[in-house]
């Protein structure tokens, strides 16, 4: 490793919405095997390192308060493996501003720690290859590989070993946001109760999502959206079934919960029909906040003009 230099680094890095999560049977080991197709939108989180004398983490935006600000935030154990892989003893202050939702079913957390480890790998100049940054982001957990990546790419075993999805053009999102979390344990425990006694398939993707994304299809994209948690998610929080009719009322051609919810997105023809929804959503007062995103962009990068924050 070279000195370190004293310039801060700032990274963004997108957040994650699956067009397709299917869920495998509960193993052993009580996690699933699971067959995904991952999203980045432009739904971002800024995350900055600089050089200090004792470790921190402290987030603004989103969350703020209710972050961990301690070794179980996500980005601090990212900096923390990278120091240990490096053989350092420099620490970092971290800084996060937050955009995308806590516990939303959105990787926020799985994004900050891919962040962290591009801005402590640029800070301290440690010349890891990308593919010993993907070995540390999927020791730190299964979502961070593909906030390193970006794009859209298909998630297989835990989400973690991915493969680059061909897609075409630009697609347009909204998302509905609800306060109120939703752990995603309980949301996999609701999802094991709810199937109980089915016989449950290997996961594998759906050919004819490949062939909408492919083509930039965005209708067939929209009849092509699937989540295997969506009928947990919303057991549990059963407003979000009324979010979901709402948004399709209100224009979105396609609707489903995000992850393990409880974010609900919405894909629209164009971004005029965006901006439609955004003003029916909020009107409705049906969740607690809208945002709009597009999608696909780039996984965790270093912003070299802090102005484009
Ligand atoms: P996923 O979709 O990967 O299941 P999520 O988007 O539902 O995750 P996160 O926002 O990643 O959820 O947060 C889940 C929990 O992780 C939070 O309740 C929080 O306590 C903890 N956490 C740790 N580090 C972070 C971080 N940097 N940002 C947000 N949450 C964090």
């Amino acid at each position: 490793m070279e000195a370190s230099s004293s310039a801060p680094v700032t990274v963004r890095v997108p957040a994650k919405v699956n067009l397709e999560l299917r869920i495998g049977p509960l193993e052993d080991d009580g996690y699933h095997s699971l067959s995904t197709v991952f999203h980045a939108v432009d739904l971002v989180d800024h995350v900055t390192v600089r050089p200090a004398d004792s470790w921190s983490v402290t987030t603004t935006g989103m969350g703020e308060g209710t972050v961990p600000d301690d070794d179980d935030n996500l980005a601090m154990r990212a900096a923390r493996l990278i120091a240990r892989r490096v053989g350092t003893d420099e620490q970092v202050a971290i800084e996060v501003v937050k955009n995308i939702p806590v516990a939303g079913g959105m990787a926020g957390g799985s994004a900050d720690a891919a962040a962290a480890l591009v801005a402590v790998d640029a800070l301290w100049e440690t010349g890891f290859s990308p593919r010993e940054l993907q070995e540390m982001a999927a020791e730190l957990g299964s979502d961070v590989p593909f906030a390193l990546e970006g794009g859209t790419a298909i998630g297989s075993r835990r989400g973690e070993h991915l493969v680059p999805v061909l897609s075409r053009g630009v697609f347009e999102w909204v998302f509905a946001l609800h306060h109120e979390g939703l752990s995603t344990p309980a949301v996999y425990a609701e999802c094991d109760r709810l199937r109980a006694g089915q016989s449950i398939p290997e996961p594998a993707p759906n050919s004819a999502l490949m062939a909408a994304l492919r083509a930039g299809d965005v209708d067939a994209l929209a009849d092509n959206l699937h989540n295997d948690l969506q009928d947990a998610a919303c057991s549990l929080m059963p407003r979000l079934t009324d979010t979901m009719t709402t948004g399709l009322d209100n224009g979105a051609i396609g609707a489903l919960v995000s992850g393990s919810g409880p974010t609900v997105a919405f894909l629209c023809a164009d971004r005029n029909s965006a901006l439609d929804l955004m003003v029916g959503l909020t009107a409705s007062t049906i969740c607690d906040e809208v945002v709009s995103a597009t999608g696909p962009v780039h996984g965790a990068h270093v912003v070299h003009d802090v102005r484009s924050r």
